[in-house]
């Protein structure tokens, strides 16, 4: 018998110091995911489905529908809860981060060894939709145009704050990617601090605009058009599975013109970006049984920079390599994983609903 050894390829990040294994020969194919994934049970008490607003803090945002189809914005006042909401906003009960200032603690205390910063900011609820299941991978476009407005709104209000660094907005879908409710969700964390990722892809875009005078993320999206990465494009957003994918079927999700927040898009891109997000991730609930994800948002005012979505299946499970070296294993190359989610996104254009 004669045992062939071939060679993996260890690729670099674009931007950061980040390295994966491409692992081509333990190679999957898209049906060695798919799993039987037990309907999640919708529980009567959902406490983000319409009439059950009482078990959740008053909405720091709602849209409601004027009578001449137009969105009225307001906020729920004292103990009352406005009904027939399109889209709401709520401080988490459980806040990573919040806004009152603690006494008790200075901004920055200790010497060089220890330092603490107050956990200030704010951490929120959209609720998507009032239907239960109206996730992303299968909403109208027209819901979805609304979220995305609502997050605009909301990102625009915490970047105001001073003590506000940074803005994260994720999406966490299925049980064992973290969603404790199964109800169509994304969260917003304001905090006091960049996150060590986002510095780093803003340091190094920085570095990137002094040294050549034009945006990474735009030369990026250059070149990736003519692989076979590419997934998908339309007037203002473009797809690709990153050269340097760490998860199985990641892909990034871009607009077109540099725009370093999302609260720069114009209404026709919150359009397109409504389209893009159902497509794709229609296409990856095709194509592997509704798998659980985690998506999170990139975005930092400031020239250089330029906002985008990550989408990560979550597909493999980290373990002692991965948790110890920050070094990632990816058993599916991205130009497979590419070739797979085209496909699929191509049969998903038929069941698209404006
Ligand atoms: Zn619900
Ligand atoms: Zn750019
Ligand atoms: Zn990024």
């Amino acid at each position: 018998m004669v045992i062939t050894m071939t060679i993996n390829e260890l690729r670099r990040d674009y931007i950061i110091d980040r390295w994966v294994v491409i692992a081509s020969q333990r190679r999957k194919r898209p049906t060695d995911f798919i799993v039987e994934r037990p309907r999640e049970r919708r529980s009567a008490e959902c406490p983000f489905c319409p009439g059950n607003e009482k078990s959740t803090p008053p909405a720091s945002l709602v849209y409601l529908l004027s009578s001449d189809g137009s969105i009225r914005r307001d906020e729920d006042r004292g103990e009352e809860r406005h009904k027939n909401w399109i889209v709401r906003c709520f401080p988490n009960l459980y806040p990573a981060f919040s806004p009152i200032k603690l006494e008790s603690l200075s901004n920055i205390q200790g010497g060089f060894e220890y330092v603490r910063l107050d956990a200030l900011g704010y951490h929120e609820v959209l609720v998507e939709s009032p239907n239960h299941d109206e996730h992303p991978s299968v909403a109208r476009v027209g819901q979805l145009i609304h979220a995305i407005n609502a997050l605009k709104d909301r990102t625009k209000f915490f970047m105001e704050k001073d003590f506000v660094k940074y803005v994260s907005i994720f999406r966490n879908h299925g049980a064992s990617a973290g969603a404790s409710l199964s109800h169509a969700h994304m969260q917003i964390i304001a905090m006091p601090i960049i996150p060590k990722i986002v510095f780093e892809e803003y340091s190094a875009s920085k570095r990137y605009y002094e040294d050549n005078g034009r945006c990474i993320f735009c030369d990026i999206m250059v070149k990736e058009r003519g692989t076979e990465r590419l997934i998908y494009e339309n007037n203002a957003f473009m797809v690709f599975a990153p050269w340097a994918s760490i998860n199985p079927f990641e892909f990034w999700i871009f607009p077109k013109r540099h725009q370093s927040t999302i609260i720069d898009m114009r209404d026709d891109d919150v359009k397109d970006f409504a389209v893009t997000l159902r497509l794709c991730l229609g296409g990856l609930r095709g194509l592997l049984n509704d798998p659980p994800y985690n998506l999170g948002f990139h975005m930092m005012p400031g020239e250089h920079y330029h906002w985008h979505v990550e989408v990560y299946p979550a597909l493999s499970i980290w373990a002692g390599f991965e948790k110890s070296t920050g070094t990632y294993i990816n058993i599916v190359p991205p130009e497979e994983a590419a070739r797979c989610l085209r496909e699929s996104l191509e049969s998903e254009k038929r069941r698209l609903v404006h």
